[in-house]
């Protein structure tokens, strides 16, 4: 048996100096080695009722997995966080793990830090697509086709697991580039794409037929679908629809959402214009407005496009904050400027309809609203403009109306969540699923991925049983 380490601290991660990596596209963090990875592991002290496990959405066997690499048995560590996880390599990176695994830690509870369970995560993942060999897959077919709307982390996830179940299942996907978010929103420096890639890849290998630039609800509708001879169909087409503020200003030119400017970067690579016809314009000082994961990309990624001064402007406090506590400290190391109980009030424009500056009225917190946060006061008189060319807008993402627009009987929440039974993820439609983002309203890699597989559970249970 290992040697138990004591230390109160996570082994550190190697990173990019931030004065470096603010400048390119690379991942930031460099990942464990493996005497790095067996050193973190030797920090879990295995508890009995393994409270780690619970706080995973898809239940990883962690405690298992981490002894594994104790021993330095890797591949053993990845046959086991595969039992429960298809997408570790993208979860060790972007799960917010101080909610979730890391955050029910014992070790973390009582003194110091909990055991970087997302770390060893990531090593164990990368370890094995650069040592496994490709197994070829031997599946027998049950003759039943399912079809899955949107090839983010709920679709895939959903695919790959009903493929294995026997069935012929096909994706399909509106953009070019099969992902979701993955592909289109999480920027280069954190997820690198040759990695999303490779972990499509590995579902189409099992047999999973991916369909891009197919929209459903304009090129095909779902009951089309179903006549088609598709048994089941699965929608996760998650929250692309970006919200805004509504407030003076923002139809200036300058002015993205998040949604848009991620994926003229990450997606149409505009940043390489005019080699490319998408060209992504960034001013000299740019202000980001929200303070979740998606603005901390989008001011980072503004950052390395070469604006000098980059802001972001949020209503609430830092504590309120909803970004992870990673993207927050990386965002701070790259230069980023925090504008905290501050919020923008309208947008200004110059004489030929580009941004100039925001009027931004500072804040004070409150009495708690309903999400139980203190709510922001505005400070009357503490107007102010802020000199900005570039204005990007992460506030927040809903489900796009096109599938409930053109299906008919299935049920939606006023805000356009797609209604499910939870226990078994069928919508008010008969044999129509949905899972991830486009149920929930924009949340995490993880839930969805725990979507996707409880959706293909209760298919298989239905289309078996028949
Ligand atoms: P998506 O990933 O949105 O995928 C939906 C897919 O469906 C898309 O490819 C879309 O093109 C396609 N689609 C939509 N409509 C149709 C249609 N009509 N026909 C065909 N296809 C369609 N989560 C984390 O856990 N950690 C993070 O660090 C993190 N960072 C984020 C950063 C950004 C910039 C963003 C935007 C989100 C981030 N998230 C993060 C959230 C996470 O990415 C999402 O919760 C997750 O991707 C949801 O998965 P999904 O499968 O439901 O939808
Ligand atoms: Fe933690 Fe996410 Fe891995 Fe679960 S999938 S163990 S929450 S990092």
């Amino acid at each position: 048996m290992a040697k138990k380490n004591m230390s109160l601290t996570k082994v550190p991660m190697p990173e990019h100096a931030p004065d470096v990596r603010n400048k390119n596209f690379e991942e930031v963090s460099l990942g464990y080695t493996a005497e790095m990875a067996m050193e973190e592991a030797a920090r879990c002290l295995n508890c009995k009722n393994k409270p780690c496990v619970s706080g995973c959405p898809v239940n990883v066997p962690i405690p298992g997995f981490i002894e594994k690499v104790a021993e330095g048995d890797f591949e053993a560590a990845y046959e086991i966080i595969t039992s429960e996880n298809a997408l570790p390599a993208i979860c060790g990176r972007v799960c917010p793990q101080e909610n979730q695994c890391e955050g029910k830690c014992v070790r973390g509870i009582k003194k110091g830090q909990p055991v970087g369970i997302g770390r060893m995560e990531r090593f164990v993942a990368d370890y094995h697509m650069e040592h496994a060999e490709p197994v070829k897959a031997d599946i027998k077919k049950n003759g039943k086709k399912v079809a899955v709307v949107g090839s983010g982390p709920s679709g895939i996830t959903c695919a790959g697991e009903l493929i294995k179940k026997g069935y012929d299942v096909t994706v399909f996907e509106a953009l070019h580039k099969a992902g979701g978010v993955l592909s289109y929103g999480i920027p280069e420096f954190r997820l690198p794409k040759a990695l999303v890639a490779r972990e499509i890849k590995s579902v189409e290998d099992l047999g999973v037929d991916i369909e891009t630039n197919v929209i459903v609800g304009r090129s095909v509708t779902i009951d089309e679908l179903m006549e088609d001879g598709y048994e089941a169909v699965f929608v996760g087409s998650g929250a692309g629809l970006p919200r805004f503020l509504n407030i003076p200003g923002e139809n200036l030119l300058g002015v993205y959402s998040a949604n848009e400017f991620l994926t003229r970067v990450n997606l149409m690579k505009g940043y390489k214009f005019p080699e490319v016809p998408t060209p992504v314009k960034v001013g000299k000082r740019v202000a980001v407005v929200g303070a979740g994961n998606v603005a901390m990309d989008a001011a980072r990624t503004a950052k390395r496009l070469g604006a000098e001064e980059v802001y972001i402007v949020y209503r609430r406090s830092e504590e309120e904050a909803p970004a992870r506590l990673e993207e927050l400290h990386h965002a701070k190391e790259e230069g980023i400027i925090f504008k905290f109980l501050n919020n923008p009030a309208a947008i200004v424009g110059d004489d030929n309809g580009w941004v100039k500056g925001m009027e931004i009225i500072k804040q004070e917190l409150g009495e708690p609203d309903a999400s139980g946060r203190r709510r922001p006061v505005p400070v009357e008189g503490s107007n102010y403009i802020l000199d900005v060319e570039t204005v990007i807008i992460a506030i927040g993402q809903s489900p796009n109306p096109l599938i409930r627009h053109t299906t008919p009987g299935l049920e939606c929440q006023k805000w356009g969540g797609i209604i499910v039974n939870e226990e078994t993820m069928e919508s008010s439609k008969e044999n129509v699923y949905a899972g991830g983002d486009t149920v929930t309203g924009a949340a995490t890699v993880i839930l969805a991925m725990g979507a996707g597989k409880k959706a293909a559970a209760a298919i298989d249970e239905k289309l078996s049983s028949k």
